[in-house]
């Protein structure tokens, strides 16, 4: 069942039970159930530092379009987190387009007096002058949580408008206060893609029986893609990457591929399940390409749907190989090496299983959420018995700090801006993603582990560092349960 005949697509986590913000204890516990360190769905924390508006990963993607303008309906402050993402962009821009080209976004920037008037005639306003400025193909209206406070109706003021502009106006449901799981993001941007970009069904259309669709992330940049078109071209299939960076023809091209598959599972399942339905495209949901094992599970399974799991398996073998023979050099400096890794739910999964084939040891990975796409990977890194602490938060700095200054990693690797704590403790860090470097695929594997033997070889910025600067929390409390303020909804400590 899909609910794109709705107008407001659902939560993230009424769609999936079970997902949850909230966990501290160590991965094998989080297997036990019941009570002690077991998850607990209703788990939330008595005092919080900070959140994630799903604003964050809707605009990424959004923002990555090309011919499209997002125009944010909300506060002045809403969607500025678009300034910050404008280096990407245009990065990313460059490296798939030749030239690099800005977000193009605006804000309708309500005030106290449309608060009290409404803002259904600024946003209409802004529609006409975002299609008149800059012609683009689609306009993203996104509604903030203050239009939803006072009743604003962004799709009654598409449908009023449309008649008067060019350009294709989505209504983009995705209130910060709508989820506290930012994944709600990703179905939301998609809801509003499905309904309005994709071509009606056709039963003449024609099934493009190499082409398969490679669903990426905003994390994922050019040179991933290019790993990954490079692996399913060595089984003759044709790539077809969406929906970030993805133009106007990727939008028909995906609904005309024999196979979708995923590059991280909690991402695109809302609208996976969408395509099957209605465009009979079948998909796969399962494995990141991040790490050897990784890897080559993924395109196994590729190459399985298409009847080639034999070229697959040579594939894969080959490609291990050389890794293997090009590995030898870093490995024992990695050996032993402790490693703290922090990020999305999938990605610090994926990239643990990454850092033990390197031989690197898992001190701790904070998730930023969990839901049931993880139990997968979570039991490969249980496989080998080897425990370690786990700690699901959204961000939460505090706890981080606390438990880095008990685990003291040798290594961080963690988001662009989240990597400070740990600097300021003289922990070397790296990026768990930056979109100039590579980190999926064989080749990622092979470019991570030259990037990690570079950062600990030399440590002397990352020691300077931390004996200069200092993080904000009082002594008492590193002496203190880092999941502390962990609790059922009904007050329980849970941990
Ligand atoms: S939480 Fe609401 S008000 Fe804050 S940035 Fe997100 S949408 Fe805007």
């Amino acid at each position: 069942m899909n609910y794109f005949g709705l107008r407001v697509p659902p939560r993230r986590e009424d769609r999936h039970p079970g997902t949850c913000l909230a966990y501290g204890g160590t991965l094998c516990g989080s297997k036990k159930g019941g009570r002690g360190c077991a998850m607990a769905a209703d788990a939330e924390r008595a005092f919080t530092q900070g959140s994630i508006c799903p604003l964050l990963p809707a605009m990424g993607m959004m923002a990555s379009l090309p011919d499209t303008v997002v125009l944010m309906h909300g506060g002045v402050g809403c969607g500025t987190c678009l300034h910050g993402t404008n280096g990407n962009v245009r990065a990313g821009f460059a490296a798939r387009r030749g030239r690099p080209a800005d977000i193009r976004w605006m804000s309708t920037a309500l005030n106290e007096i449309d608060v009290i008037s409404g803002g259904n005639e600024k946003l209409a306003q802004a529609i006409k002058e975002a299609d008149a400025a800059f012609e683009p193909k689609a306009i993203f209206t996104v509604s903030g949580c203050l239009p939803a406070i006072i009743g604003d109706d962004i799709d009654a003021v598409a449908a009023q408008v449309q008649p008067e502009v060019k350009a294709k106006i989505l209504p983009v449901h995705c209130e910060g206060f709508k989820s506290r799981f930012m994944a709600t993001a990703y179905d939301a941007v998609y809801h509003a893609i499905g309904r309005n970009l994709l071509p009606s069904p056709s039963p003449t259309a024609v099934r493009e029986e190499k082409t398969i669709n490679i669903m990426n992330v905003g994390s994922m940049g050019r040179v991933d893609e290019l790993e990954l078109a490079r692996l399913v071209g060595s089984l003759n299939l044709h790539a077809n990457f969406f929906p970030v960076f993805a133009d106007p023809d990727s939008f028909a091209a995906a609904t005309q591929a024999s196979l979708s598959i995923c590059t991280c599972p909690t991402h695109d399942d809302y609208f996976l399940q969408y395509l099957q339905e209605k465009y009979g495209v079948p998909y796969i949901i399962r494995h990141m390409p991040i790490g050897i094992a990784n890897t080559g599970a993924w395109l196994r399974d590729a190459g399985a749907h298409f009847g080639l799991s034999d070229i697959a398996e040579s594939r894969i073998k080959a490609e291990e190989e050389d890794l293997g023979n090009a590995l030898k050099e870093f490995l024992p400096l990695f050996k032993g090496k402790r490693v703290f890794i922090s990020a999305g739910e999938f990605r610090s999964l994926a990239t643990a299983s990454l850092l033990k084939e390197l031989g690197f040891e898992i001190a701790g990975i904070r998730s930023f959420h969990y839901d049931q796409f993880a139990e997968l990977e979570l039991d490969k890194l249980r496989a080998d018995g080897q425990d370690f602490v786990w700690n699901v938060a959204n961000v939460q700095p505090f706890e981080e700090a606390n438990l880095l200054k008990r685990l003291k990693p040798d290594l961080f690797l963690g988001h662009w801006h989240g990597n400070n704590t740990a600097a300021r403790l003289s922990i070397p860090t790296h990026v768990i993603y930056n979109t100039g470097y590579g980190y999926i695929g064989y080749r990622g594997v092979y470019d991570l582990a030259a990037r990690l033997y570079r950062k600990l070889s030399n440590t002397s910025f990352g020691d300077r560092l931390g004996a200069y600067s200092q993080l904000p929390y009082k002594k008492s409390w590193y002496s203190k349960n880092p999941f502390l303020f962990i609790r059922s909804q009904s007050g329980e400590a849970i941990c």
